[in-house]
């Protein structure tokens, strides 16, 4: 593992453009259930009832969402970044980090100081809420706040058309403008990145292969086994928070920032 550390540390050094993706295993470690390992959210809710056709055309589908949402977003809202996020936040500050993939919803890489321009939110946030029908865009806490006086599917309150958080749910269509970025960067970077992520869900798991064909070096920092180990030069199995917060100290120990 320590050589493993080092030699990341040094391929960031020297890289011209770091990408770095994450997904919910970044955020496990700040109290965010990620959704397929056991305890998951997946564990306890049927994947079924949150197809975004689902959501448009069953009143029972919305409620069910709208359950499942509040129960992850009052996790959500009081966690606070763990090592791996302030280590990725970081590599912002020394001028390492070309940009951010999130796959998470959860807003914690901007608590922990990354500016917006870094980050590419892939499924969009939590912090707020959209009309469907409008787009009226409504922070998340007052939404919250007529869930738990007893509204189980919340409308808008100018057009009466659905309200959903702002995220991008299963069969809903990616962001245009982030996703096309995201792949820009991807094929244009020279080290990327995979921080907490199964790489299952697409299109966002097309993005280290994409990296990959394209001549960047690619690293996974993962707990579990992904989908794209055959094609990396590096895996770090273990805890993410450790590892990215190890390789970024050693960094600036090579760039004398310490
Ligand atoms: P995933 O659930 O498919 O995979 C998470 C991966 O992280 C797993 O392979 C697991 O082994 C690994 N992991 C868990 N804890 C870890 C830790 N402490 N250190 C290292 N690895 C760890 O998640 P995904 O691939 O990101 O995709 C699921 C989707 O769910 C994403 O699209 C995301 O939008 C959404 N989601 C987001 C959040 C969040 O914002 N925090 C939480 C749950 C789900």
């Amino acid at each position: 593992m320590e050589d493993k550390i080092e030699t990341v540390a040094r391929w960031i050094r020297d890289a011209k453009r770091v990408v770095v993706f994450v997904g919910a295993g970044l955020s496990t470690e700040s109290g965010i259930p990620d959704f397929r390992s056991p305890g998951g959210v997946w564990d306890k809710y049927d994947p079924e009832d949150f197809y975004f056709q689902n959501f448009i055309t069953k009143e029972s589908s919305r409620e069910k969402y709208w359950q499942m949402a509040t129960e992850m977003y009052d996790s959500m809202k009081e966690a606070k970044p763990n090592k791996g996020h302030l280590a990725i936040a970081e590599l912002e500050r020394i001028g390492k980090l070309d940009c951010l993939i999130t796959q998470n919803i959860d807003g914690l890489h901007f608590k922990a100081g990354n500016s917006p321009e870094k980050v590419l939110e892939l499924h969009g946030t939590a912090m707020y809420v959209t009309c469907l029908s409008c787009h009226k865009r409504y922070e998340r806490d007052p939404v919250q706040e007529r869930i738990k006086s007893g509204e189980r599917a919340p409308r808008c309150d100018v057009c009466g058309g659905l309200l959903k958080p702002a995220t991008i749910s299963f069969g809903q269509s990616m962001p245009e403008w982030e996703t096309a970025e995201a792949y820009r960067r991807s094929e244009a970077c020279d080290l990327f990145i995979v921080i907490g992520s199964s790489l299952v869900v697409h299109p966002a798991a097309y993005m280290p292969v994409l990296a990959k064909r394209s001549g960047a070096k690619l690293v996974i920092i993962n707990r579990d086994e992904t989908s794209c180990d055959y094609m990396a030069d590096i895996i770090l199995n273990g805890s993410a928070g450790f590892i990215i917060s190890s390789i970024v100290e050693r960094l600036k120990g090579f760039m004398d920032l310490t």
